[in-house]
């Protein structure tokens, strides 16, 4: 028999998790008949409705539900790597409560995973439904994640995947605490299928992301998987540097031929406000890491447990 593990991060999702449980069973056929065991594993991220309550009673109903609930909300990312952490599973399946990640998409997984894949990954192709501004920056993200980082970071990549023990293993590995799992998943690397479907819309509840949170979200992203931005700051710099030599060599030439009446100053004040906006700008990027620094030499947990079952 192999285990499969399945890891569900909810955060206030009261109405999904038992409408998750009867869908992920519709399998069982295809359980039985490639003899999997399965476990499901529900990471409440500190829900204020009562999520814990409703994965408590089907716990006692099958007892291959089992729950981590954390002291608070530690945001999705956490939830995963907990989630990973408790997982027994050969193969490990993480997927959304909503069911945005459709469970009947297993079995076509499991094919590839038994065709010699080491994780195989989902993403959507479309966006429909999505707000069109939430849509085009998150396009704009992607392509400039692209072109400033090695580590391949998928369009519509979902975190919808299936992986072998040995992904997961490198996964855990990886125990920093500024944690941007695409980001992740491409930097472990190992043979990945990709499977495309339609965005499906969330069955209940509402999304947990602001458009604020995802910004956030993607400054998180740039900063863990990207240096480019400091490099830039330098280049800026340099820039800045051979611009004034220039201008300073046409302002000596320039007053030996004509002179020197004293003009110029709104241009002058132009200039200052320019640079120094850079420099600010560029110190800012350079806070941006060190605030990144700093928090993971801090050394903190990821998460914190308040109840296992
Ligand atoms: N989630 C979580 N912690 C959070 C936010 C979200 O565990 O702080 C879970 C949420 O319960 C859901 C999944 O992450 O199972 C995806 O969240 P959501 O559906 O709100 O995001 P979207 O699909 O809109 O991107
Ligand atoms: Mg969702």
């Amino acid at each position: 028999m192999k285990l499969l593990s399945v890891i569900v991060p909810c955060y206030n999702e009261e109405e999904n998790v038992r409408d998750f449980y009867d869908e992920l069973f519709k399998n069982e056929s295809f359980f039985q008949q490639k003899e999997i065991e399965v476990e499901v594993i529900y990471v409440d991220d500190g829900s204020r409705d009562k999520t814990v309550e409703e994965v408590r009673k089907l716990h006692e109903e099958d007892n291959r539900v089992h729950m981590v609930s954390f002291s608070r909300n530690f945001g999705k990312e956490a939830a995963i790597y907990a989630g990973l952490q408790k997982a027994r599973g050969d193969l490990v399946v993480m997927m959304d409560a909503d069911l945005q990640d459709p469970p009947s998409l297993l079995p076509d997984m499991y094919g590839y995973i038994e065709e010699g894949y080491d994780s195989v990954a989902t993403r959507r192709v479309t966006r429909k439904g999505e707000p069109p501004v939430r849509s085009f920056f998150a396009r704009m993200f992607y392509r400039i994640m692209n072109k400033i980082s090695r580590t391949e970071i998928v369009d519509g990549a979902r975190d919808y995947r299936l992986m072998t023990r040995q992904v997961v293993d490198a996964i855990l590995s990886m125990t920093e605490y500024n944690r941007f799992t695409k980001g992740i998943f491409g930097w472990v690397g190992y043979e990945t299928k990709w499977l495309e479907y339609e965005n499906i819309e969330r069955r209940k509840g509402e999304t947990k992301w602001s458009f604020w949170k995802l910004f956030l979200y993607s400054l998180e992203g740039i900063t863990a998987f990207s240096t480019v931005p400091l490099t830039m700051a330098a280049l800026l710099g340099a820039l800045f540097c051979v611009l004034a030599f220039g201008m300073i060599v046409f302002i000596i030439v320039k007053t030996l031929i004509f002179g020197d009446p004293t003009s110029g100053w709104p241009s002058l004040v132009c200039i200052i406000m320019l640079v120094s906006g850079v420099q600010l700008f560029c110190l800012g990027i350079v806070g941006q890491y060190l605030s990144k620094t700093y928090m993971e030499v801090k050394k903190r947990p990821i998460y914190l447990v308040k109840e296992d079952i």
